[in-house]
């Protein structure tokens, strides 16, 4: 596998979820295979310059998480996290993406509290199934989180969600260094964001991430 050109390495470890949000894109939490997660991230992390970890459940909840973190600490390559609670926001991140809506509301400002304690940037992640929100209702919701982005998904036909709906948006406040923001690993984000590859929750080598359809 070439990763020269490849500046993102995003992976969707194997996590359960206490959660059932009514959307959820991968209710099947936990599927997977982790220590093939985690050997294709040790066989294709170099040559890239960050670890973009999600999940297919909460991503602090997945076995090899510290390990990775460790692991991709040691090379120097920077760490984004999604999907992320208080378990996966740990010093030294470069950003945490902090899915919030009226399932994940409680776990998600405490986790944004943790952020911010730690010097975390954070990016409010939500769901949009409308054509109204505008670029200035992100910066508002940015400024109410103390957040350095926000990035609002166009609801995809994936999961538990029978329908598509509504536009994706992001915002990102200049001057703070957030890494590479978006990553184009969904398909509501292809050709948003930093090229990318990805290894899925089997450790498979895929186009994008989520469960399509
Ligand atoms: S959307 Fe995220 S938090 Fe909600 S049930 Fe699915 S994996 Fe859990």
């Amino acid at each position: 596998m070439n990763n020269m050109n490849k500046r993102v390495l995003a992976v969707q470890l194997p996590a359960p979820c206490p959660l059932a949000c009514g959307f959820c894109r991968t209710p099947q939490h936990d599927e997977g295979d982790p220590e093939a997660v985690y050997g294709a991230v040790i066989r294709d992390l170099p040559g890239h310059q960050e670890l973009y970890l999600t999940s297919n459940g909460e991503t602090g909840l997945s076995t090899v998480f510290r390990r990775l973190v460790q692991f991709a600490t040691g090379l120097g390559v920077k760490i984004s996290v999604l999907c992320a609670t208080e378990r996966s926001i740990v010093p030294g991140l470069c950003r945490v993406e902090v899915s919030l809506n009226e399932f994940t509301r409680p776990l998600a400002l405490r986790a944004i509290e943790k952020a911010k304690a730690l010097g975390v940037p954070v990016v409010v992640s939500i769901v949009n199934d409308s054509d109204e929100l505008s670029p200035t209702d992100l910066e508002k919701l940015a400024d109410e989180h103390g957040a350095a982005g926000v990035i609002a998904r166009g609801r995809q036909k994936e999961g538990r969600s029978a329908t598509q709906a509504g536009k994706t948006l992001v915002y990102q406040r200049p001057g703070i260094d957030i890494g590479s923001f978006p990553i184009s690993a969904y398909s509501e984000l292809a050709g948003f964001g930093a090229p990318v590859s990805c290894i899925d929750h089997f450790g498979r080598s895929v186009a994008l991430l989520g469960s399509p359809a």
